[in-house]
């Protein structure tokens, strides 16, 4: 689903402030299933993600509030069905949490400017950081380099 932001006053790709928005005014906002994983830390189910098969050149954004999180160069072919990528675009494009739900320890992976949840981090990646940012698609929003490519 293509995500609306002119309904969306914090959305920026160059802002870098810190945003503190509770989840009722989110829950205004986003669309219900950005809203699940971002703020309810929900996982879409696999290869059904707009962008699990994606590798054309771009940047991927954080499509809660426009951060830069992923370039596409750090994206691999991952067999799981979730975007996978071996980096994040600066180092504080995002920062990670210890998760124990549901039986597991888990490195949960957030949104540095927004707080929302992406995803978990693992070390089965490959060369050159051997890290995977298993992440949800809908909470990433693609821009190609060529606005023609898919
Ligand atoms: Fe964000």
């Amino acid at each position: 689903m293509e995500i609306q932001h002119s309904n969306n006053p914090y959305y920026s790709h160059t802002d870098t402030e810190h945003l503190d928005v509770s989840n009722e005014e989110w829950k205004k906002i986003l669309p219900k299933d950005v809203y699940h994983i971002a703020r309810e830390k929900g996982t879409e189910y696999a290869f059904t993600g707009k962008y699990w098969k994606t590798d054309a050149p771009g940047i991927y954004y954080c499509a809660v509030c426009g951060n830069p999180l992923f370039k596409s160069g750090a994206k691999f072919a991952s067999s799981c069905g979730w975007p996978s990528f071996y980096e994040a675009l600066r180092p504080n494009s995002v920062r990670y949490e210890e998760d124990n739900s549901h039986g597991m320890n888990r490195t949960e992976v957030l949104c540095e400017r927004c707080d929302s949840h992406l995803g978990h981090i693992f070390d089965d990646g490959p060369a050159p950081t051997y890290k995977r940012f298993c992440m949800n698609s809908a909470v990433l929003e693609f821009v190609p380099d060529d606005p023609n490519a898919q």
